[in-house]
C-alpha cells in the first residue's frame, strides 16, 4: 500500500506521518529528512541540495527521483511525506511503482490557509538526530532544546524563518498545487482540512487510509 501525504509546508505532514507510520505499520519516507540527514552527513547528495533546501526552492527532480527511487521496494507498504513535490516527480514515481507491480492507493491532500501554514512553520522546531516534530507554542519539548525521545537537540529549521517560509509556499503553489489535479485524474485524492488539532487531523487520515484498506 502506498499513501502520499501532499500539502503546502506547514501543513503538518511530518506530524501526521510520524503519528500515522506508527499506528499503521508504514515505512515512513519523509523526502526533507533524508536531505538534511544527508546535508548533515556532508554526503555528495548533501551537497548538490544544500543551496536548494537553505534556499527555500525544490532540489532538482533528478536528484531527487535517484534518490526515491533507491529507498522504495517493491510490495512495501510506503507513506511517502514530502514527495512527490512535481508532477515529474509523480510521473517518475508512477513508473518506479508500476515496475513492482503497484500504484498509488492514496493521495491525502491537507489543507490550511496559507497564514496558518507561516505561523506553524515559524513555530516550529525539530530534532535534529530523530526529526521528531515540536511546535515552540503549543508543544514545546518538556526541557527547553531536548528531544523528549532520543535526547537530541532541538533547533530551528534554517529554512522556517518567515522569508524563506514564503518563499516555500509560493514555491508550492507553484509546482506542488499542480498534483492535487493530477491525482483527482488518477481518482486516488482525499483533500483533508488540517487546520483542526492533530488529534482531529489525525482521525480523517487514519479513517481515509482505513477505506482504502477496506476496498483493496
Ligand atoms: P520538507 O522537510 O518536506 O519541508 O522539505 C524541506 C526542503 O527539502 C524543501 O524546501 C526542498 O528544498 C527540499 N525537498 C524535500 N522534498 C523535496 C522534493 N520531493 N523535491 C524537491 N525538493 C525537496
Amino acid at each position: 500500500m502506498v499513501v502520499i501525504l501532499l500539502g503546502a509546508p506547514g501543513s503538518g505532514k511530518g506530524t501526521q506521518s510520524q503519528r500515522l507510520a506508527g499506528r499503521f505499520g508504514f515505512k515512513h519516507l519523509a523526502t526533507g529528512d533524508i536531505l538534511r540527514a544527508e546535508i548533515a552527513a556532508k554526503s555528495a547528495v548533501g551537497q548538490k541540495a544544500e543551496p536548494y533546501v537553505k534556499g527555500g526552492k525544490l532540489v532538482p527532480d533528478d536528484v531527487i527521483i535517484e534518490m526515491v527511487a533507491g529507498k522504495v521496494e517493491a510490495g512495501g507498504k510506503y507513506l511517502l511525506d514530502g514527495f512527490p513535490r512535481t508532477v515529474d516527480q509523480a510521473r517518475a514515481l508512477d513508473g518506479i511503482l508500476k515496475r513492482g507491480g503497484s500504484s498509488v492507493d492514496l493521495v491525502a491532500a491537507l489543507t490550511l490557509p496559507s497564514e496558518e501554514a507561516i505561523r506553524r512553520m515559524t513555530s516550529r522546531r525539530i530534532c535534529s538526530r530523530c526529526a521528531a516534530v515540536y511546535n515552540a507554542i503549543s508543544n514545546p519539548p518538556k526541557a527547553e532544546g531536548v528531544c523528549d525521545k532520543c535526547g537530541g537537540p532541538v533547533v530551528q529549521r534554517e529554512d522556517d524563518s518567515e522569508a524563506t517560509a514564503r518563499r516555500r509556499l509560493m514555491v508550492f503553489e507553484d509546482q506542488t498545487h499542480p498534483l492535487v489535479s493530477y491525482y483527482r485524474g488518477e481518482q486516488v485524492l482525499k483533500e483533508i482540512d488540517a487546520s483542526g488539532s492533530p488529534d482531529s487531523v489525525e482521525a480523517a487520515l487514519a479513517a481515509a487510509i482505513e477505506s482504502v484498506r477496506a476496498a483493496r
